[in-house]
Protein backbone atom coordinates (compact mmCIF):
# COMPACT_ATOMS: atom_id res chain seq x y z
CA UNK A 1 0.00 0.00 0.00
CA UNK A 2 2.81 2.72 0.92
CA UNK A 3 4.87 1.60 -2.20
CA UNK A 4 4.37 4.36 -5.07
CA UNK A 5 5.95 4.44 -8.16
CA UNK A 6 5.40 8.29 -8.91
CA UNK A 7 8.10 11.53 -9.05
CA UNK A 8 6.63 12.24 -5.48
CA UNK A 9 6.82 8.56 -3.91
CA UNK A 10 4.61 9.98 -0.65
CA UNK A 11 0.93 9.17 -0.25
CA UNK A 12 -0.98 10.48 2.65
CA UNK A 13 -4.66 9.27 4.42
CA UNK A 14 -7.25 11.65 4.92
CA UNK A 15 -9.86 10.70 6.99
CA UNK A 16 -12.83 11.53 8.05
CA UNK A 17 -13.65 10.24 11.71
CA UNK A 18 -17.56 11.81 11.55
CA UNK A 19 -18.13 8.64 8.33
CA UNK A 20 -14.88 6.00 9.48
CA UNK A 21 -14.09 6.75 5.86
CA UNK A 22 -10.42 7.25 4.82
CA UNK A 23 -8.80 8.54 1.35
CA UNK A 24 -5.45 8.29 -0.05
CA UNK A 25 -3.87 10.97 -2.03
CA UNK A 26 -0.35 11.52 -3.32
CA UNK A 27 1.34 14.64 -2.39
CA UNK A 28 2.83 16.89 -4.75
CA UNK A 29 6.74 17.35 -4.89
CA UNK A 30 6.55 20.99 -3.37
CA UNK A 31 4.31 19.39 -0.18
CA UNK A 32 1.16 20.38 -1.41
CA UNK A 33 -2.09 19.14 -2.46
CA UNK A 34 -4.52 20.34 -5.40
CA UNK A 35 -7.71 21.83 -5.49
CA UNK A 36 -8.87 18.83 -7.10
CA UNK A 37 -6.93 16.44 -4.96
CA UNK A 38 -9.04 18.12 -1.99
CA UNK A 39 -12.25 17.47 -4.12
CA UNK A 40 -11.47 14.26 -4.29
CA UNK A 41 -11.45 13.81 -1.06
CA UNK A 42 -14.29 15.17 0.29
CA UNK A 43 -15.99 12.89 -2.57
CA UNK A 44 -14.87 9.96 -1.24
CA UNK A 45 -14.51 10.69 2.62
CA UNK A 46 -18.28 11.94 2.52
CA UNK A 47 -20.16 12.94 -0.69
CA UNK A 48 -22.71 14.92 1.36
CA UNK A 49 -22.92 18.16 0.56
CA UNK A 50 -25.23 19.15 3.58
CA UNK A 51 -22.49 17.28 5.53
CA UNK A 52 -20.59 19.44 8.35
CA UNK A 53 -17.64 17.20 8.45
CA UNK A 54 -16.44 18.30 4.96
CA UNK A 55 -14.72 15.10 4.05
CA UNK A 56 -11.75 15.62 6.37
CA UNK A 57 -12.88 15.65 9.97
CA UNK A 58 -10.72 14.49 13.44
CA UNK A 59 -6.93 14.24 13.64
CA UNK A 60 -4.76 13.63 10.75
CA UNK A 61 -1.66 11.78 10.61
CA UNK A 62 1.32 10.86 8.81
CA UNK A 63 1.79 6.71 8.01
CA UNK A 64 4.73 7.37 10.66
CA UNK A 65 2.46 8.95 12.88
CA UNK A 66 2.84 12.69 13.07
CA UNK A 67 0.14 15.11 13.05
CA UNK A 68 -0.28 16.76 10.03
CA UNK A 69 -2.94 19.81 9.12
CA UNK A 70 -3.69 21.34 5.56
CA UNK A 71 -3.12 24.76 5.27
CA UNK A 72 -5.35 26.85 2.30
CA UNK A 73 -3.50 28.64 -0.42
CA UNK A 74 -5.48 31.13 -2.04
CA UNK A 75 -4.08 31.09 -6.20
CA UNK A 76 -3.48 35.15 -7.00
CA UNK A 77 -6.73 37.14 -7.95
CA UNK A 78 -9.03 34.42 -6.44
CA UNK A 79 -11.25 34.71 -3.39
CA UNK A 80 -13.47 32.08 -3.66
CA UNK A 81 -11.97 28.24 -3.22
CA UNK A 82 -8.12 27.66 -2.24
CA UNK A 83 -6.06 26.69 -5.28
CA UNK A 84 -3.74 24.89 -3.13
CA UNK A 85 -3.18 23.00 0.43
CA UNK A 86 0.02 23.10 2.17
CA UNK A 87 0.63 19.53 4.30
CA UNK A 88 1.74 20.64 7.66
CA UNK A 89 3.95 18.43 10.08
CA UNK A 90 4.13 19.20 13.50
CA UNK A 91 7.43 18.52 14.85
CA UNK A 92 8.70 17.26 17.93
CA UNK A 93 8.92 20.83 19.94
CA UNK A 94 5.39 21.52 18.39
CA UNK A 95 6.41 23.92 15.60
CA UNK A 96 4.15 23.00 11.96
CA UNK A 97 6.52 22.95 9.13
CA UNK A 98 5.68 22.31 5.74
CA UNK A 99 6.10 18.41 4.64
CA UNK A 100 9.44 18.07 3.08
CA UNK A 101 8.58 14.96 0.46
CA UNK A 102 11.80 14.03 -0.57
CA UNK A 103 12.81 13.15 3.27
CA UNK A 104 9.66 10.84 3.20
CA UNK A 105 10.60 8.00 0.20
ZN1 LIG B 1 -19.57 14.06 6.01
Amino acid sequence: MTKQSTATGLAITLRSQFHNTSCRVRVHADGTLSARQIARVRRENCGQSYCECGGIHGPQYLNDGRKIMLEPRWGAGTNDAPSRYVVLVRSGDGDWQPLRVAEQS
